[in-house]
């Protein structure tokens, strides 16, 4: 017997499946999945290798080497996974190493032990007075920062080794302990809360996903449903449906939604069935969750992104909720997008994909209207409260008539009302800091990142500048670098600036930031919504975060201080993500008995992205964007693939994108219909002080190129002047610019 399989090695040139013989002592053992150790080039080093497929012959003979031994009893992923590893392989143009460690959480990639401190803070910040050894030192600083950690990690992240590593175990200052105690994440003596009596609307949907479940073929199912029409009550009742006929469930939701208020009402449902995944597990947590659901005890998934890998069998339904979200597409390699897999995925169980979305994105809905996809629509919020009445300001007037301020009258006036009705106020602001840019009011200085080509935003609680692409920070200014004038001047404005002006308007009212910077520590931004809910704060103010998933039935008033943020983006999508926050975050207002408004301020409220938000009338949006998207050829009429290259030098990195380009071939001697521009510099020419250059490829199938996408790529990486520099191939990229 002979296995193939992928060499834990990272280089494109050993970039495929190498067989290798089965001993006959192994033969039982080993599946598609295991994880094994091989003897690997010509010096046969060991090396870890993951089964992708095993076979009776062998194409290559007697010159095939055997598997060494096997790494670990549990299987690194179930059988299906190795399919879904070759598609994407060949969509996503992924190294076979990045896809297999993308799928296998790096807890199971190991002999799971971990290490915590076995003395106090006290004690360890004690130690670290006396001790003389540098390496023993750097490993407790990173102790004492993680509860827990495996000790591989540990001794990776800290830059030491295991020497010391045991040398601190016998001294008594860590303690090691091997994973597989379960530390729940329920509370268990909580009892299951009985499905809610689904509305008519909430029926139709639910009666047609079960039925597309019992067909037990892959069916693609688009639920269009208004912020409020109670998606969730229809995915806990599918999902039960689901499991009922033995087949187990997978819900993906976008990371900022994966809220505790989410969480627990899909646990209160399902108790201990669920297993959760998300990044702010430790690795730890994230080994416990997926060992749950590879022994079967936990059948119904929920997480982010990349849950999409988890170890479930015989699946009967996925489901990708809000799933025109950016998140779900990887900016890292493997560059998948999860709606894309979680399709494929389906289609291998004969499962359910279901869409779900209040604004789908503009590709689904057209395969919906083309019947790739079902349509199912639910236009009415639960108990028919009405959707939130929209205002459009247009701030152009205001300043117009003398208003400086953020806030416009009308917005002002709104949350002195919902403040004295004692009724909740969500304000949405979509860049944290305090303001966007610092300007010299004389000079026209802009400070700049020095790793990057962008202007750095000035945050006031430290009075600091920093660069939200690199994290460079430093003081501010007190006087112009360029001509010493003391008028520095702060434009725009961030999350915090919209505090501190909350606090000269309303000194009495409460508040409270849900961003970013508010919640770097882990679990606060569970303390933030507790806090906003438990001391009815007046005033919530966030970005992104408070867009999402939030269900507060005493929040009446929601207000945008800036619609305008992402029009201007120079990215054929920044419409859509602007009539998709819009329609979000004013969602977020009248969830309850009473009747929501939303405040949108704005200097484009002719554009239709804002304009047509009033009505909430998505299908109107849909169709002027479709039309653009069609003159310009762009997707869903096109696939995209953006070639990035990055290096330390521009001459460098530039001639490697015209070599590429060259490699690539004449586009007009390719036969099928595709259109190549470039290479160009990136929309931010400099970043970390890498220079990045683009090719962008719009064509009908962006499989088809693949060889040549490869060719070209290999070719560039094995010139000597050129081979340094970074090129990644994305297809269908979310940011294009
Ligand atoms: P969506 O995700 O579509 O924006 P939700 O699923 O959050 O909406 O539902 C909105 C609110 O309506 C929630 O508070 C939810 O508990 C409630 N709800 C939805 N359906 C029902 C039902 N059938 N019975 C009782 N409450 C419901
Ligand atoms: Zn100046
Ligand atoms: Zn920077």
């Amino acid at each position: 017997m002979y296995a193939e399989i992928v060499v834990n090695h990272p280089s494109r040139a050993v970039d495929r499946l190498f067989d290798y013989e089965i001993p006959k002592d192994l033969e039982d053992k080993i599946v598609v999945g295991s994880r094994v150790i091989v003897p690997f080039s010509k010096w046969n080093t060991g090396k870890e290798g993951f089964v992708l497929r095993i076979k009776q012959e062998s194409e290559i003979g007697d010159k095939v080497k055997s598997i060494i031994r096997l790494l670990t009893e549990v299987p690194a992923f179930k059988p299906d996974m190795a399919e879904l590893i070759l598609y994407m392989h060949n969509r996503y143009l992924a190294p076979l190493i990045d896809i297999v460690n993308a799928i296998v959480p790096s807890g199971a990639a190991r002999q799971i032990r971990m290490v915590t401190l076995a003395v106090s803070q006290e004690e360890a910040e004690e130690f670290l007075g006396k001790s003389r050894s540098e390496i023993q030192k750097r490993m407790i600083s990173v102790l004492m920062d993680t509860e827990r950690i495996a000790t591989a990690d540990l001794v990776k992240f800290s830059g030491g080794n295991y020497q010391a590593l045991n040398a601190l175990l016998k001294k008594g200052i860590v303690q090691f302990f091997e994973i597989g105690i379960e530390r729940s994440i329920y509370d268990s003596k909580s009892e299951l809360i009985k499905p809610n009596k689904p509305t008519e609307q909430q029926q139709k949907a639910i009666s047609e996903i079960n039925c597309a479940i019992d067909d037990s073929l892959p069916h693609t199912i688009l639920l269009h449903g208004v912020t409020g029409s109670g998606k969730t009550e229809v995915f806990l009742q599918a999902i039960k449906h689901s499991v009922n006929r033995g087949r187990s469930a997978l819900v993906l939701v976008p990371e900022i939604s994966l809220t505790p208020q989410m969480v627990s009402r899909f646990v209160s449902r399902f108790g201990k069935r669920i297993a959760i995944l998300h990044s702010g597990l430790s690795v730890g947590e994230k080994y416990d969750q997926w060992a749950r659901i590879m022994n079967n005890e936990a059948d119904i998934v929920i997480g982010a992104r990349s849950a999409i890998f988890a170890p479930l069998s015989n699946i009967g339904i996925i489901i990708v909720d809000e799933e025109h979200s950016d998140t779900y597409k990887s900016e890292m390699s493997p560059r998948y997008h999860a709606r894309e897999v979680a399709i494929e995925r389906a289609r291998k169980h004969g499962a359910v994909t279901l869409l779900a979305s209040a604004t789908p994105s503009v590709e689904s809905y057209t395969y919906a209207l083309l019947g790739k996809y079902q349509l199912l629509e639910m236009n009415k919020r639960y108990n028919e409260s009405s959707m939130p009445e929209i205002d459009i300001v247009d701030m152009r007037e205001e300043l117009e008539s003398g208003n400086k301020s953020m806030f416009s009258k009308s917005l002002y006036n709104a949350i002195k009302e919902n403040i004295t009705r004692k009724e909740q106020t969500i304000l949405f602001m979509n860049r944290r800091g305090f303001s966007t840019f610092v300007s010299c009011r004389k000079c026209g200085f802009v400070p700049q990142c020095p790793n990057c080509n962008i202007s750095l935003t000035y945050h006031s609680y430290d009075n600091s500048l920093k660069c939200h692409y690199c994290g460079h920070k430093q003081p501010n200014y007190a006087v112009c670098p360029a001509c010493e004038s003391k008028y520095i001047r702060y434009f725009g404005g961030g999350t915090q600036r919209v505090e501190e002006e909350l606090k000269n308007l309303f000194p009495d009212a409460t508040t409270i930031r849900l961003d970013a910077d508010a919640t770097t520590r882990k679990n606060s931004h569970k303390e933030i919504l507790d806090t906003f809910v438990k001391d009815k704060i007046d005033i919530m103010i966030g970005t992104q975060m408070v867009s999402k998933g939030l269900d507060f039935s005493n929040v009446t008033l929601v207000g945008v201080m800036s619609a305008d943020t992402m029009l201007h983006i120079n990215d054929f999508r920044s419409a859509e993500r602007t009539f998709d926050i819009l329609e979000q975050v004013s969602g977020r207002a009248g969830r309850g008995d009473k009747s929501g408004r939303a405040i949108i301020q704005t200097y484009n409220p002719d554009n239709y992205a804002i304009s047509l938000v009033k009505s909430h009338d998505y299908r109107s949006f849909y169709k002027r964007t479709i039309s653009e998207r069609n003159a310009m050829w762009y997707p869903p009429y096109s696939e995209m693939i953006c070639i990035r290259f990055s290096g330390d030098d521009n001459d460098i990195t530039r001639r490697s994108a015209f070599l590429f380009r060259d490699e690539f071939g004449d586009i007009n001697k390719i036969s099928e219909k595709i259109a190549l521009l470039g290479p160009i510099p990136s929309g931010i020419p400099r970043i970390k002080n890498k220079y990045r250059w683009q090719i962008l490829i719009k064509c009908d199938n962006a499989d088809t190129f693949n060889d040549r996408l490869i060719g070209a790529l290999n070719k560039v990486k094995s010139d000597d002047l050129l081979g340094d520099v970074l090129i990644q191939i994305d297809k269908n990229p979310i940011n294009v610019y």
